[in-house]
C-alpha cells in the first residue's frame, strides 16, 4: 500500500521520549542554533487551530541541523514528527508524544533558473508561486490559493486546478531517518492522489529539505492573469477568513466530488459544537472559534454516515491526523 503523508511521520522507532531525552535533544538543538520551545501547543501551528501540545517543538534553520537531530534520534530509537505550514493536519486534543520538527525556518537557498527552481521546504508555496510569476516562469500557476509550505505540498502531492506536485517536481533532497542526505529524481518516487511514497530503501520516515521543480518561460502578465482568475474562483467557492484544513475528504472518483456528495446528503451548514460544515463548500469543515478536536471528529463521522446512507459511498479522509 502506498504510504501517505500521515503514515510517513509515524516512524516505527521503539523507544519512548521522557523528560531526560527531551532535555538532551534541547542541548543538541542549541549546538545547532535551532530554536526550541517545550510543551508547544500544536493548535497554534495548524490552520484548523485545534490540538494539544508536543513535548518539544524544534525549528531547524539549515538542513545540517535536521540531519543532526534525525541522526541523534535514530541512535536512540526515538521517533519525531514533521510539520510544515500545518494546513493539512488535524491534531487531537491529547497532542503528540514526540517532538515536532517545524520546517518553516528552512527557507534559505531558493534558486530560480531559466527552466528550474530549487525551493527550500519551508518556503511558502504561495511565495514560490509569486516569485515564478514575477520571473516569467510557468509551472506553478495551478497552486494558486494553496496554503502551506513546499515540503508539505511535496509530501502530500498537493494539487488543484488540474496540476499537482508530481507533475512538476524534478527531484527532491531529503534527510533520511538515519540523518543521511539523499537526492531522489522524480522517477524514483511513487506518486498517487495526495500521496508520495519514498523508495523502500529509505522507508517512510524522512524530512524533505528542498525540491527542484521544472518550469518554462512564459509571459509574466499572462501568468498573473491566469493566477488571478484561479484566485477569484477559489474565493467564490471556498470559505475565506475562517479556520479550516482545506478539503477533509478525498474525492472518491472523478464523477463524484466529496463536496457534491456532502451537499446531496444535506450536510452543508450542519455543526457540532463550534465545528461546522461550510455553507459554501461541503468538503470544508470550519472552526467557528473554540472548536475542539472532539467536535471536528464527531462532525467528520456524522458527514461520513450521512453520505454513506444517501449515496452508498464511503468518504475517506484526506487530512493527516496526529
Ligand atoms: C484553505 C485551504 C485550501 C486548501 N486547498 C488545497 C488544494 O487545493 N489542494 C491540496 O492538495 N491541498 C489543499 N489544502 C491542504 C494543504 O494546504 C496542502 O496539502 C498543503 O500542501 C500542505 O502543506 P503544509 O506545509 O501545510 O503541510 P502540513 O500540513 O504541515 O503537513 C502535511 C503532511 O506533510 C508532512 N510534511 C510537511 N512538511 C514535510 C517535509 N518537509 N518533509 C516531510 N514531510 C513533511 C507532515 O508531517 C504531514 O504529514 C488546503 C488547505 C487549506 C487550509
Amino acid at each position: 500500500m502506498l504510504m501517505n503523508a500521515h503514515a510517513r511521520d509515524k516512524a516505527c522507532f521503539g523507544a519512548s521520549w521522557n523528560l531526560a531525552t527531551v532535555a538532551e535533544l534541547e542541548v543538541i538543538c542549541a549546538t545547532e542554533s535551532c530554536e526550541t520551545v517545550r510543551d508547544e501547543v500544536l493548535g497554534r501551528h495548524t490552520s484548523m487551530g485545534v490540538g494539544g501540545s508536543t513535548p518539544l517543538m524544534v525549528w531547524p534553520s539549515h538542513p545540517e541541523a535536521v540531519a543532526k537531530v534525525l541522526e541523534w534520534c535514530a541512535d536512540r530509537g526515538l521517533a519525531w514528527r514533521t510539520l510544515g505550514g500545518g494546513s493539512n493536519i488535524l491534531v487531537s486534543d491529547a497532542g503528540v508524544i514526540e517532538p515536532v520538527i517545524n520546517l518553516t525556518n528552512l527557507v534559505d537557498g531558493a534558486n530560480f533558473q531559466a527552466t528550474t527552481a530549487k525551493l527550500p521546504s519551508g518556503m511558502l508555496t504561495a511565495q514560490a508561486l509569486r516569485t515564478t510569476i514575477r520571473s516569467g516562469l510557468a509551472g506553478l500557476v495551478w497552486s494558486t490559493g494553496l496554503p502551506g509550505t513546499i515540503g508539505g505540498a511535496v509530501a502530500g502531492n498537493a494539487g488543484c486546478w488540474g496540476g499537482q506536485m508530481a507533475d512538476v517536481v524534478a527531484s527532491i533532497d531529503l534527510i533520511d531517518a538515519n540523518g543521511k542526505w539523499q537526492t531522489l529524481e522524480n522517477k524514483e518516487l511513487t506518486w498517487s492522489y495526495r500521496r508520495l511514497q519514498l523508495p523502500a530503501t529509505i522507508g517512510p520516515s524522512a524530512v524533505i529539505v528542498s525540491a527542484t521543480v521544472n518550469l518554462r518561460p512564459e509571459d509574466s502578465s499572462e501568468l498573473t492573469g491566469r493566477s488571478y482568475k484561479l484566485q477569484q474562483l477559489k474565493r467564490a467557492d471556498q470559505p475565506v477568513g475562517v479556520r479550516n484544513s482545506g478539503c477533509i475528504f478525498k474525492n472518491p472518483n472523478p464523477n463524484h466530488s466529496a463536496g457534491w456528495l456532502i451537499e446531496q446528503a444535506a450536510c452543508k451548514g450542519i455543526g457540532i459544537g463550534k465545528a461546522q460544515v461550510s455553507t459554501l463548500h461541503g468538503n470544508f469543515l470550519i472552526n467557528r472559534g473554540g472548536a475542539t478536536f472532539a467536535d471536528i471528529e464527531k462532525l467528520i463521522t456524522r458527514v461520513q454516515t450521512a453520505v454513506q446512507e444517501q449515496s452508498g459511498i464511503a468518504l475517506e479522509e484526506e487530512i493527516c491526523r496526529w
